[in-house]
């Protein structure tokens, strides 16, 4: 099987009539690079900066983020490379950044929230992808965001520091895409005002289902609740899909749900061509992809929107799993 996979590593994801999909890497360490590679990513479509700034004992400065940055654009030649900003607080702690304690972390000080509370660390960062920029082609995605008012603050902040770096003739693309991660249900509801604001969005399924379902994504105690096939879960992305349609822009999806081949299935079914998934599920996403025409995937997501419970959904896909072999 593994072999079979390996086969079709350079093949494109295009449906059999001829819907071409994108299928890019989550990266967060510079070794997932290489294996994103030997997967046949088509880019990296998230790159978690906080792992870089774990594995340190200080906050890295401008310098030393663009080196690693660089690296990354690097390792996709020609090929799109989304860096995320920092989005750490929730589970993610820096030994040497101090967090409060708290009693809800997840719906507290994490993410966007620090990068805007803290400019000083979030300017360095937006430096850092600027100066690294030229090296391959760069989108920056902004996590945990709520509405425009964060959307305009960032623009805002990014123009200024790219300013300051034109002042110190520092060079860096003219072309880099700004992308918001919907994973709130407030951007979710608000995803069309925030498809006008931006070139693209990204569905981060992981928190979406958290916050959609008021449901830890780590507790193992609630587990049973923590469900993708929750029909506001589906609803949600569907939605999204079509506000981004609605403004001519893409809307791709990052969450570990589309490495399952079956829920890829579905989610191009709701609207979704781009995604970015865990490298080692891209050669199975791909072989489903590459099995189903665009007109199948959406019967079987028109099925799944008209159903009103999340256990007959999950059946119902694992019969169409079955029926696809
Ligand atoms: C997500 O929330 O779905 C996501 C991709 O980001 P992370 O898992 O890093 O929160
Ligand atoms: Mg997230």
């Amino acid at each position: 099987k593994q072999r079979e996979l390996e086969g079709i590593r350079d093949l494109p994801a295009v449906t059999t009539d001829g819907c071409t999909v994108s299928l890019l890497a989550n990266i967060g360490l510079l070794s997932d690079l290489r294996v994103a590679q030997a997967h046949g990513a088509e880019g990296v479509g998230l790159y978690r900066t906080e792992f870089p700034f774990m594995s340190r004992n200080s906050f890295p400065g401008r310098v030393e983020q663009a080196a690693i940055y660089r690296k990354v654009l690097e390792g996709f030649p020609g090929l799109p490379v989304t860096i995320r900003t920092l989005d750490i607080g929730g589970d993610k702690e820096l030994s040497y950044f101090p967090h409060p304690k708290e009693d809800n972390p997840f719906l507290g000080w994490r993410s966007m929230r620090i990068s805007l509370d803290r400019e000083d660390i979030f300017r360095e960062q937006l430096a850092a992808v600027l100066l690294a920029s030229a090296s391959g082609r760069c989108n920056i995605m902004f996590p945990m965001i709520s509405g425009v008012d964060e959307v305009r603050r960032i623009k805002g902040i990014l123009e200024q520091v790219k300013e300051e770096l034109r002042k110190d003739g520092k060079e860096f693309a003219q072309d880099i895409g700004l992308g918001v991660m919907v994973e709130l249900p407030a951007a979710v509801l608000v995803a069309e005002m925030l498809a006008r604001e931006v070139d693209y969005l990204s569905i981060g399924t992981n928190d979406l289902i958290q916050y959609t379902l008021a449901c830890d994504r780590n507790n193992p105690l609630v587990k049973k609740w923590y469900d993708p096939y929750h029909p506001a879960v589906l609803h949600s992305i569907k939605k999204v899909a079509q506000a981004a349609a609605g403004a001519g822009k893409p809307a791709s999806l990052c969450g570990e749900m589309a490495g399952e081949p079956i829920n890829a299935v579905l989610l191009l079914g709701l609207g979704i061509r781009c995604f970015s998934l865990s490298a080692p599920n891209i050669p199975r996403v791909k072989e489903a992809i590459r099995a189903i025409s665009l007109g199948q995937a959406e019967q079987i997501a028109g099925q799944v929107l008209r159903m009103e419970s999340a256990l007959s959904i999950k059946s119902y896909l694992e019969s169409v799993q079955r029926e696809l072999g």
